[in-house]
């Protein structure tokens, strides 16, 4: 049996930004990630400012790799479009190549990565969480939970709002002309049944992900082609249409998920003690109208930072658990009517309207982000 300070289980953004700080402080960490090799994830890779600077601290450069800056902004309604600057400058980059780079940089620090192993549950044994890997069982006082959408397979499954959408991610080649006048741009769009969004990542491609009703899935037959759900998109939306139409698909197939819990938030009161909930463990927040990325970063922070303030004692999770339902709330209750709004019919009729107030745009950019400066605020 191996004893560590800190158990980790998944190693996605939150995941892995907690193990980097908590080795940094030289804590022994084991961390458990249920995929073999560096994979694909449904994710806009969108990445705003603040979310990039949680990545840059530990050492994430983005020019390097060649990550576009994003500064523009538009949104296409089936009878509406909207642009406007963003006041904030975002970046693009693929998930792939984030979150090997953190892993990597975790097993750097000393952090045991522990590849394919998919965690079923733990138990408590005195002060300690026990898990049972395939060939050794791990203790630890302190247990991070981060397996984003999933949840432990023997434990209870987690109630969201809304889990009725399909989630697609395709990197996608442009045309040059396209390519050329969108490589600084985030467009969101939406249609009968769903809403999405297209935007640049590394080296010139561009990512387009998007959420669709389990019902139109089925309904339209759309799940076993690419080119079905293509044309349903299209014919839902000219701008999209325009946009996919010569483009080049750079994945064999879209990478998809279901059943994400959006709306899902924290119950502080019902985690027990020395159990940490980071990114969407702790609140699933629907995709483009909050930034789950940004949770997921700044909840390994605060989490462990909380734990080094606290000498490591597993207590800290309650206040930690507190912070982050205080930071997330008012966002969830904003993105949550936004997300409802944008899958609808009343889509076209809310652009007509925001285009005659152009500060509401920047206004809901604000209200929905996460920004470090509430982060310093709540850690005092
Ligand atoms: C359609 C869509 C679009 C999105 N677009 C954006 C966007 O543009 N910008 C943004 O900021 N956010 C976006 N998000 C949200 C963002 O992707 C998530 O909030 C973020 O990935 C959460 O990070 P995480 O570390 O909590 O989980 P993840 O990144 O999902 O990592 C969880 C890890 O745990 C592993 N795991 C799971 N179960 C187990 C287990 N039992 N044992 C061991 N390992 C396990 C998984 O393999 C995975 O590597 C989007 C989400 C969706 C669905």
């Amino acid at each position: 049996m191996q004893v560590y300070d800190a158990l980790i289980v998944g190693g996605g953004l939150a995941g892995s930004l907690a193990a980097i700080h908590l080795a940094e402080k030289g804590l022994r960490v084991c961390l458990f990630e249920k995929e073999k090799a560096p994979h694909h994830k449904v994710c806009g890779e969108y990445l705003s400012e603040e979310a990039c600077y949680y990545l840059e601290e530990v050492g994430f450069d983005f020019d390097f790799a060649q990550s576009p800056l994003i500064d523009d902004f538009s949104f296409h309604a089936p009878k509406v479009s909207l642009q406007q600057k963003l006041q904030r400058k975002a970046r693009g980059i693929s998930r792939f190549l984030l979150d090997q780079f953190l892993l990597d940089k975790a097993e750097s620090l000393g952090v045991q990565v522990l590849l394919g192993e998919r965690v079923k549950a733990y138990k408590r044994e005195k002060e300690y969480y026990l898990i049972e890997g395939k060939n050794q069982k791990v203790l630890a006082p302190l247990l991070l939970l981060a397996t984003g959408k999933h949840d432990l397979p023997k434990l209870h499954r987690r109630v969201g709002k809304e889990r009725d959408l399909v989630g697609f991610k395709v990197h996608m080649d442009l045309t040059p002309a396209h390519q050329q006048k969108l490589e600084n741009s985030i467009e969101l769009f939406s249609f009968e049944g769903g809403y999405g969004g297209l935007s640049p990542i590394e080296e010139g491609r561009f990512n387009l992900c998007f959420l669709l009703e389990k019902k139109k899935l089925k309904d339209h037959s759309l799940t076993h082609s690419w080119e079905l759900l293509q044309s349903y998109l299209s014919e839902r939306n000219r701008v999209l249409a325009d946009r996919l139409r010569m483009s080049q698909k750079r994945m064999d197939r879209p990478v998809t998920i279901s059943g994400v819990p959006y709306g899902h938030m924290l119950e502080p009161s019902k985690v027990p003690t020395g159990v940490f909930l980071l990114g969407d463990q702790a609140a699933v927040i629907p995709s483009f109208t909050g930034e789950g990325m940004s949770i997921a970063l700044l909840s390994a922070r605060m989490a462990t930072d909380l734990i080094v303030s606290h000498k490591f004692s597993p207590s800290a999770s309650h206040k930690y658990h507190d912070y982050l339902a205080r930071i997330l709330k008012g966002r969830m209750s904003l993105a949550l009517p936004i997300h409802s709004l944008m899958r609808g019919p009343l889509a076209s009729i809310v652009g007509h309207s925001i285009k005659w107030v152009p500060g509401v745009v920047p206004f809901l950019f604000e209200k929905t982000r996460c920004p470090e400066a509430y982060y310093w605020r709540t850690m005092g």
